[in-house]
């Protein structure tokens, strides 16, 4: 689905990637895994057209989607979960999901005034729709809490509620389990299963918790040192020499 190939990102003269190929199937949970400075959140960030490669091409579905913006790749589908701004801190969770899709009518004075019915109608469909994405990450009890109250880890569910506001095809995650009790992780890990079984979600997943790696993903990848090293299944990767190396050497 996506293909990476021979993506150099370079800070100065700093190689954060350096040569980076890889290949994200479609309907996978791609695991991304390697020492700090590895150059993971940089590549992810390159993939979803938050930073510009310096060199090297990234395509999605043989389209070549190097260096788009994310809005144009969010609706392609391709979708990187960002922490919830300070500024939507305030709103309330049912608020966060409902913002989501741009590009509604009621943004301008004049479909305010001419078209309130439709207004009112897409108002309508965009609730039952979040309704139905809290009910899916079992948080319909927080809907009118601020999601600046909530912990770090029903972010985390809400940060994943906001791409099934959207037909996402391809959702990119970083480090979900940071900071997040466990029980609160297994609900995570089941809402990323779920959504990869149902609704046909291909994810790549950016993590250092190798439980949650090992329940989820398939394939692993690693990198270090700006490229990939190895790809496989965890015990795979985990018997890698290269790969021990790397996690020695830090
Ligand atoms: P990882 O996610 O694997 O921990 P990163 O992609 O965050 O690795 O970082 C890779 C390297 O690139 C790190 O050494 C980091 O300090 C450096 N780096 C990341 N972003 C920038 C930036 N904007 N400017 C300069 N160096 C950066």
């Amino acid at each position: 689905m996506i293909v990476v190939e021979d993506v150099h990102k370079h800070f100065g003269g700093f190689h954060a990637v350096d040569g980076a190929s890889l290949t994200i199937r479609e309907g996978s949970i791609t695991g991304l895994i390697g020492p700090n400075g590895a150059g993971k959140t940089t590549l992810f960030n390159v993939i979803a057209g938050v930073l510009q490669p310096t060199s090297g091409r990234v395509t999605m579905n043989g389209e070549d989607i190097t260096g788009l913006p994310p809005h144009t790749l969010f609706h392609k589908g391709l979708l990187r979960t960002f922490q919830i701004a300070h500024e939507f801190s305030s709103m309330t969770v049912r608020e966060n999901l409902m913002m989501v899709p741009g590009g509604q009518a009621g943004e301008t004075l004049w479909n305010a005034w001419f078209r309130r019915g439709r207004i009112a109608e897409e108002e309508r469909a965009l609730a039952e729709k979040a309704n139905e994405v809290l009910d899916f990450l079992t948080i319909s009890h927080l809907a009118d809490e601020k999601a600046g109250n909530l912990s770090g880890g029903q972010k985390k569910l809400l940060e994943l509620g906001r791409t099934m506001m959207v037909d996402a095809r391809i959702v990119f995650l970083d480090e979900v389990g940071a900071g997040v009790n466990r029980t609160l992780l297994n609900t995570i890990g089941d809402a990323i299963l779920r959504l990869n079984r149902e609704r046909n979600y291909t994810f790549v997943v950016i993590e250092h918790d190798m439980d949650f790696i090992a329940r989820l993903c398939e394939p692993v990848i690693c990198m270090a040192e700006g490229k990939v090293l190895a790809e496989g299944t965890l015990d795979e990767i985990k018997a890698n020499e290269h790969v021990i190396e790397a996690y020695l050497g830090t």
